[in-house]
């Protein structure tokens, strides 16, 4: 395989090498806040991250960045764990900035002691009018002069519990007309009378972003702290907390910014996909039209093909919005390869063999998988009746219709040529059977001059009698915008697909019975489907990952 170019992170620690970085110091980490389910843009970080261990052989850690207790709960560090796996990956050490409470609190009280951090007792609005803007200075807290002692005892009493939330906080003395906002003093602790999902009530003051990320990259020695363009404004604040701590004999860690991941018709934001799941505009984190890991992977996703979709795309250093097709492409080309072929009739209309003998039944010889030479040949029931699916069927059609018309030949798929001879309709029109025949002589692979004749249309079907149900979930795109969260003045949700999802009974070939849950096919000439994790052997339940063409972009 070709070796694939740099990315401009890797040209970044390339150039940390040749400047005499040790390779055996290189530590990466992927650092989720557990407050919701992964998405397809952190797909991309981990891939980044990951692929850079890989690439340098150096440990990454995942760490869970879980410093607001509000928003953060043991079942998101559960799925997190999960979908990192799924997707491939190995981390060396599992990270809570929960563990590193204690130090950061031992930090920040250094930082009071040096007079470079006070208690502001001002209320948070106040706080925020003082900022200025970024043409005028910010104006000095009432607060800032505290002396050292001072700020000593109001910081444990905040730890101790005994202030009410919101009625003061740690701040930075930094600088109130730094031309960069963050360095404007910013806020270190707020009290916070929460418990939180690892260390419970032990701490009633919470650290912020900024103060616990660098310090628990310092802490981990990570030695590149890879984040989203977003924090670009936030290094200089990142680089200031790490003066105060760094010592000569460790490593510096380094924050470096790539691009955040957007994906064409839907959105990457925890905070956006909450509000589908919350508005029950899907069916929870996982429902297969979601944009997250979970979901990608209930679909029928496989991690190859989310991996190769994120490494073909790579990192860039601009924001851009990738089309989802690109995706879709990944997942056909995945799954072309490793899915067993199978026959199931969605849409079915029935079909009688007028010349087939009535009772019987034989079994016909069908290739798994024409990709995959292992994947062998499996036995399907033919019969007299059969189903089609009624889209397959025109009554009168013009030459270019290749699938079946009175009159027209085409061949059942690892079957017999038939030829549709008449039709019977209900009372209001419709067509509830076609009658065929067929030529007994024309028996796919049995090498007659029958067999070998030309028929310009194939089309799959089942045999009605042997034929089993399944409920099928036929998923498409989620949004019908390309861009649902860029419309000036409107709100995402306008912009759902209202049909999003159809449910319909398949009639499937018999040795579908026992498909586990996970387990991926082709449903042949329709698309790729997956058993989803609801299906019972007494209902069987699948979904559809991708159609075989791109049916959207003409
Ligand atoms: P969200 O806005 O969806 O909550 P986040 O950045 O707040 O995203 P985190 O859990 O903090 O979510 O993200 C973990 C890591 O994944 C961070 O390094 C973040 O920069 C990265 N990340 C998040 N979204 C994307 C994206 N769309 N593309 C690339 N990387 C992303
Ligand atoms: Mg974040
Ligand atoms: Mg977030």
């Amino acid at each position: 395989e070709k070796e694939k170019p740099l990315n401009f992170i890797e040209h970044i620690v390339e150039e940390d090498l040749l400047q005499g970085f040790p390779k055996s110091q290189l530590r990466f980490r992927f650092p989720p806040e557990p407050n919701g389910y992964l998405h397809i843009g952190h797909a991309s970080s981990i891939c980044l991250n990951f692929g850079l261990g890989i690439r340098y052989e150096a440990p990454v850690n995942l760490r869970f960045d879980d410093t607001n207790p509000i928003k953060e709960e043991q079942e998101f560090v559960d799925a997190i764990k999960e979908d990192v796996t799924w997707l491939g990956f190995t981390w060396d050490q599992e990270c809570f900035a929960s563990d590193y409470f204690q130090k950061l609190y031992d930090w920040a009280v250094k930082l009071i002691k040096e007079g470079k951090a006070y208690v502001d007792s001002q209320p948070s609005e106040e706080i925020a009018k003082q900022k200025g803007t970024p043409t005028e200075a910010g104006v000095n807290s009432p607060y800032r002069d505290r002396t050292v002692g001072e700020n000593l005892e109001l910081f444990k009493k905040m730890k101790d519990g005994d202030f009410p939330e919101g009625s003061h906080v740690l701040r930075a003395k930094i600088d109130m007309a730094s031309p960069n906002m963050l360095l404007r003093d910013p806020v270190m602790y707020r009290i916070l009378h929460r418990a939180h999902h690892r260390t419970n009530t032990d701490w009633c003051i919470y650290p912020l972003y900024d103060w616990t990320h660098g310090e628990s990259d310092y802490i981990e020695q990570v030695s590149h702290s890879l984040c989203t363009l977003e924090f670009a404004p936030h290094r200089e604040l990142y680089d200031w907390f790490l003066d105060q701590v760094v010592t000569p004999e460790n490593i510096r860690p380094k924050q470096r910014e790539f691009a955040r991941r957007n994906l064409s018709h839907t959105v990457v934001s925890k905070r956006k996909l909450l509000q589908l799941v919350e508005q029950g505009f899907v069916q929870g984190w996982d429902d297969p039209r979601m944009p997250t890991i979970s979901g990608l992977r209930r679909k029928g996703c496989t991690p190859a093909a989310l991996r190769n979709f994120a490494d073909t795309i790579g990192i860039a250093k601009r924001e851009n919005v990738v089309d989802v097709a690109l995706l879709d492409f990944h997942m056909r080309e995945d799954l072309n390869k490793m899915a067993p072929r199978v026959m199931a009739v969605l849409d079915p209309v029935k079909l009688t063999i007028t010349n087939y003998e009535e009772g019987k039944e034989e079994w016909l010889q069908a290739e798994n998988n024409p990709e995959d030479p292992e994947a062998g040949f499996r036995e399907i029931p033919f019969s007299r009746e059969l189903f089609i699916e009624r889209d397959d069927f025109r009554e009168s059609a013009n030459r270019k219709f290749f699938r079946l018309k009175l009159g027209g030949e085409v061949r059942l798929k690892n079957a017999y040529i038939i030829k549709a001879e008449e039709v019977r309709k209900d009372p209001d029109g419709n067509i509830i059977e076609i009658l065929c025949t067929y030529d007994p002589k024309s028996k796919s692979g049995s090498g007659t001059p029958e067999s070998l004749r030309k028929v310009k249309g194939t089309l799959h079907w089942v045999s009605s009698g042997h034929a089993i149900d399944a409920e099928v979930r036929l998923y498409d795109r989620l949004f019908s915008d390309a861009t649902p969260d860029q419309h000036q003045g409107r709100n995402f949700t306008e912009f759902i697909n209202p049909d999003s999802l159809k449910v319909v009974t398949g009639k499937l070939e018999p040795g579908l019975a026992g498909a586990e849950p996970g387990s991926r096919y082709q449903f042949q000439r329709l698309g790729y489907f997956c058993v989803d994790r609801e299906s019972k052997p007494n209902h069987l339940v699948f979904n559809r990952t991708v159609t075989l063409r791109d049916t959207w972009s003409k």
